[in-house]
């Protein structure tokens, strides 16, 4: 939580709920401005490329050594589809062609809402990126389930190989055992 305000740099930030309001917000008791904290948005691509599927291998925390879908924060002027291919490249040296979305999940406990879209990888191309230690191209039968990074990866990936293509929208509420589930 910020500590001091943005707007006039007060330090007198308190947790209140402001009139007509239902949620505790942090107010500034300066100037009056309140520092909303809403979900952020998340835009990753599963890539194809001859039946096998892109991941990349975590090069930062959190979840450092876990295998991926190319996936990050959504940067402000840019579309759901922009993100989702500029997390493919940053992280996979991936250009996506076609990219369509899945669906749409929403992570309340951690207030995060991811978007995935699926694509094919433009001529099979790809190299380590700089959030990355590997990036490999896995069929289906060798997906590393046990070393997935997040929850939300496992779905998108199981989701993807049951051939359900329809448009989905999911939710993750808690820290499942799906660590456990494997293949
Ligand atoms: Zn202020």
């Amino acid at each position: 939580m910020t500590k001091f305000c943005s707007e006039c740099g007060s330090a007198e930030i308190v947790q209140r709920v402001p009139e007509g309001d239902q949620h505790l917000r942090a107010v500034c008791d300066n100037c009056g401005f309140i520092h909303y904290v809403n979900p952020k948005i998340v835009a990753g691509c599963l890539l194809t490329w001859n039946g096998k599927i892109l991941l990349a291998k975590r090069a930062i925390e959190p979840r450092k050594g876990y295998w991926t879908l190319p996936a990050g924060f959504m940067e402000l002027q840019e579309s759901t589809a922009e993100a989702a291919a500029r997390e493919c490249w940053e992280e996979a040296l991936a250009r996506p062609i076609d990219i369509e979305l899945m669906g749409v999940t929403s992570l309340p406990h951690i207030g995060q809402v991811y978007m995935m879209y699926h694509g094919t990888l433009a001529d099979g191309e790809y190299g380590v990126g700089e959030e990355s230690s590997d990036v490999e191209l896995f069929a289906p039968e060798d997906i590393p389930w046990k070393q997935l990074s997040f929850p939300v990866v496992h779905f998108t990936l199981k989701r993807y190989i049951s051939g359900e293509m329809s448009v989905y929208d999911e939710v993750i509420d808690r820290q499942t055992d799906w660590l456990t589930k494997g293949a």
